[in-house]
């Protein structure tokens, strides 16, 4: 058996894969959202064809398009997206075609394997990476022309070959050996494909679950025979906020910043809302104003809280039309908000950004959105700034690993809709038409419920935070 690109790839990802994976013990299956990000690049890789054909090939010259053709050597084989043949020169154009709309370091490690294959074939001149230009902003039709992007890499495939063939001797090694005893694993448990090989007593706090700690560190407390983040000596050289998490892990108690907490609390004004986006983000922009890529906001939820012992008010907004959902939602969130108050979200960066795009998509709330994002408070930051913390956090401040802990009886659990993954792709297949039609009433509901909670979780984990005072 040849060693594929494929392979290649799953060795950067860490070799223990590879292994794992020429061993049938390889358990990875595609969520709904990964197969739909592969159909999305089937999709992008149509029509990067079309703009190669187009507007690359020179006809008058009698250049041709090779389109996935397989090489192979002795030990490795590839299909490369594309080819273009310079007739005056008999040489070749490599393209390489992504859906993304920058350059990652893998990529240049994916071409050279390429091209170390290639090479001994056929003659390479200049080779490419054509992606989505992130620049380009839809307008009626799509703009074949300036929607792709394709960046000269030649240099940078050539100062990495070297270090590609080591590796790919490396891979080929790793894909023969008998066991996997001292295959390389990561170090970055998170959805493990292969835990029982690598890692199969991991403990509950794991070193692992240290925030920010290097690859370094984790490996020199492997080599210590350390896992559990309690067993980390006090001498280990460790961040402040990384001795915090330890200690926590030592000491099984809580951590609580009286002051800080009510430092802040005290900076926050009445009324409190709450608020929380949905979004779905197409590689090919599918409405005017869009870039490709660019995440659109189809619902939120917000509860208003008045006073702190008043009521707490809901409203949500779901868009599932044919149309640009942002702008249905903008109509009727910007009702919903007084001049003063708080805006809680969870992770600011996200909801802001959103707020940017659509105030750019839709210059009329432009004035909303801007004011909108001076109000926002990062509820998330209680945790990230270490104001309180608990051991059952596990270094985490997702509001998924969070509100378990602080509010025991709200949970994620058990829902039809309990990820932002599964609530983006319900979304696309109730506005593709892809859902059977008697399951949409049903997903919708679901979908709103989803949301619903992520805000009520706030509510929640803000009036645990003030008893905390
Ligand atoms: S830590 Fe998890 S993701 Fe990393 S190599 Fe081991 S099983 Fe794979």
């Amino acid at each position: 058996m040849k060693l594929t690109k494929s392979d290649f790839l799953l060795y950067l990802e860490a070799p223990l894969h590879l292994w794992a994976d020429k061993n049938s013990k390889l358990e990875r299956t595609m969520s709904a959202l990964e197969i739909n990000l592969m159909d999305q690049g089937y999709e992008v890789e149509k029509l990067a064809h079309e703009y190669l054909e187009k507007f690359v090939v020179r006809k008058s010259e009698a250049e041709k398009l090779l389109w996935q053709e397989s090489f192979s050597d002795k030990q490795y084989a590839v299909r490369t997206d594309a080819l273009v043949h310079k007739p005056e020169t008999d040489s070749y154009d490599l393209y390489e075609i992504k859906s993304g709309t920058k350059i990652k370091p893998e990529n240049i490690f994916d071409v050279a394997f390429q091209f170390l294959i290639l090479k001994k074939q056929i003659k390479i001149d200049r080779i490419f990476l054509l992606h989505l230009n992130r620049d380009y902003v839809r307008y009626s039709q799509l703009d074949l022309e300036h929607l792709f992007l394709a960046e000269d890499i030649t240099e940078k495939v050539h100062d990495l070959k070297m270090e590609v063939d080591t590796k790919r001797k490396e891979t080929l090694s790793v894909s023969q050996s008998e066991a996997p005893d001292g295959i390389e694993h990561c170090y970055k448990p998170q959805t493990c494909p292969c835990p029982e090989l690598c890692h199969p007593d991991l403990p509950m706090f794991s070193i692992y679950d240290i925030p920010r700690i290097s690859k370094k560190k984790k490996a020199q407390l492997l080599e210590m025979g350390i896992y559990e983040a309690k067993n980390i000596p006090d001498s280990f050289p460790l961040t402040p906020k990384q001795c915090l998490i330890v200690n926590l892990a030592k000491t099984n108690q809580e951590h609580i910043d009286h002051e800080a907490i009510r430092h802040e609390i005290e900076r926050l004004s009445y009324p409190l809302y709450f608020l929380d986006y949905e979004t779905y983000n197409a590689a090919i922009p599918l409405f005017d104003g869009y870039h490709p890529q660019q995440q659109m906001v189809f619902q939120y939820s917000l509860h208003k809280m008045e006073s702190e012992d008043g009521d707490i008010k809901h409203t949500e907004h779901l868009s599932i039309t044919k149309e640009e959902p942002s702008k249905s939602l903008l109509e009727q969130l910007s009702n919903e908000f007084g001049d003063l108050g708080t805006v809680f979200v969870w992770s600011k960066g996200f909801e802001m950004t959103r707020n940017k795009e659509m105030a750019v998509i839709h210059p009329e709330y432009a004035d909303f959105l801007t004011a909108l994002n001076e109000r926002i408070y990062d509820l998330a930051d209680f945790i990230k700034l270490a104001y309180y913390l608990h051991p059952d956090f596990k270094g985490s401040w997702s509001i998924k690993n969070v509100l378990p802990v602080m509010v025991p009886e709200l949970s994620y659990q058990n829902m039809q809709i309990g990820k932002g993954d599964q609530a983006m792709m319900a979304w696309w297949e109730i506005v593709s038409g892809k859902m059977p039609a008697e399951e949409v009433e049903k997903t919708k509901e679901a979908l709103l419920k989803y949301c619903e909670l992520d805000t009520w979780a706030m509510v929640k984990i803000w009036e645990s935070l003030q008893r905390k005072q």
